[in-house]
């Protein structure tokens, strides 16, 4: 993999997802990863925490102004095999394009970053420092990826100072797009109880599901906000109503139903939470029915002004794609929800296109390109660091 100190960055993405890493399992990603390292400067430890692998590189002093590159190696179940035209760990390159389950989300950023620190602590003394946060467990529910990497720096004093995610953030071409910040999203499980009956007789029972369409159409119904200066409007959408009742001569006794939301940064999920059970107390007492309201918090929104750092990204993804990226904070949620709380985080990759695809695939200039950016950031950070520190 490694010619005189040089790395082939899509043969170690083609090595990446040769290693089945469906979370939680890193099956030997991250082994590779300290293979690769073993002869640098960089010191790396690994980070073990409820069942899940993650590794943490430093190159140069934990007290010098860091910047970090964030990823992850596991990916997601590859589906129906029998769909795939190669196998998705064989890690197959046919005519440009290398193909398998990791490829676009998001093992080539994890090459791409690792060659680039590699490459530039061969050449340089370290009067700044790279610190690159690897996680096993972003796929799955993240309880013990990024977090407990981060829980580790804090025990171990060791900060960064400007992060970037390499998920993928451009929606059809390379350079387009970076991300400067994601919603907020949350679930709402809610159980509505009535009286059961018989459905000849409705006036003796209460129907929860008569109760369960008000409630919705009224949540579905409510317009959020306009949105905001970084955020389209935040959304709500109900995702499940069931009765789980196969008489129909039974009016039920219960209902479950489930909303998701996607807020920006016009609120905060504890505000959501209340408006939710102050709505459900109002449809409960009008039609004389309990609901229970259980909500499950993913992330609050966040957002890093584009000011030094997404400047420094901006100024990287022009030189080499001659393509202006957009400022973006569209898209699900990524691991820069934990680590905004620490330092400006801004997060730029592939085209996200075929992510999570069968027969998911990147082209190779993408992923060369992509290293030249990192490169390229890491060169604009030595200099940025020398100025501002
Ligand atoms: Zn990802």
């Amino acid at each position: 993999m490694r010619e005189k100190g040089m790395i082939n960055v899509v043969e170690l993405t083609s090595k990446l997802i040769q290693c089945p890493s469906v979370t939680p399992k890193e099956a030997g990603a991250l082994r590779l990863i300290e293979e690769l390292f073993r002869d640098t400067e960089f010191e790396t430890h690994r980070i073990h925490r409820g069942g899940i692998s993650n590794l943490f590189l430093r190159w140069g002093a934990k007290n010098l102004p860091t910047l970090g590159f964030s990823g992850h190696v596991d990916v997601v179940p590859p589906g129906d095999l029998s769909k795939w035209e190669f196998d998705p760990f064989s890690g197959k390159i046919v005519n440009d394009l290398l193909f398998g389950r990791g490829a676009v989300d998001m093992k080539s950023a994890v090459a791409a970053f690792c060659s680039a620190a590699i490459k530039f602590s061969k050449q340089s003394k370290s009067d700044f420092s790279i610190a690159l946060m690897i996680t096993g467990d972003e796929e799955g529910e993240a309880k013990h990826g990024t977090t407990a990497i981060l829980d580790w720096m804090t025990d171990n004093d060791q900060r960064i100072d400007h992060c970037i995610v390499g998920e993928p953030t451009c929606p059809k071409k390379f350079g387009e797009a970076m991300k400067i910040g994601r919603k907020g999203s949350m679930t709402c499980n809610f159980t509505i109880i009535g009286k059961q009956g018989h459905s000849a007789y409705p006036h003796l029972a209460v129907n929860p599901i008569n109760s369960a369409i008000a409630f919705l159409n009224e949540l579905v119904g409510t317009k959020l906000d306009d949105g905001s200066k970084f955020f389209e409007p935040s959304t709500l959408v109900a995702t499940s109503i069931s009765a789980n009742n196969s008489a129909n001569n039974v009016i039920p006794s219960e209902v479950k139903a489930s909303i998701n939301i996607r807020f920006n940064d016009c609120h905060n999920s504890k505000q959501l939470i209340k408006w939710l059970k102050k709505s459900a107390l109002k449809i409960s007492n009008k039609t004389n029915t309990k609901i229970h309201v259980k909500p499950r918090v993913s992330g609050e929104p966040f957002y890093t002004e584009p000011t030094d750092l997404a400047k420094l990204v901006k100024k990287s993804v022009e030189k080499i794609t001659g393509v202006s990226p957009i400022f973006s904070t569209s898209g699900g949620t990524s691991d820069a929800r934990f680590i905004y709380t620490r330092c400006p985080v801004i997060e730029f990759g592939l085209v996200g296109e075929k992510m999570h695809s069968i027969n998911e695939s990147v082209p190779l200039s993408q992923i060369l390109e992509l290293e030249k950016i990192y490169s390229k950031l890491i060169d604009e950070h030595a200099r940025y660091f020398k100025e501002k520190f």
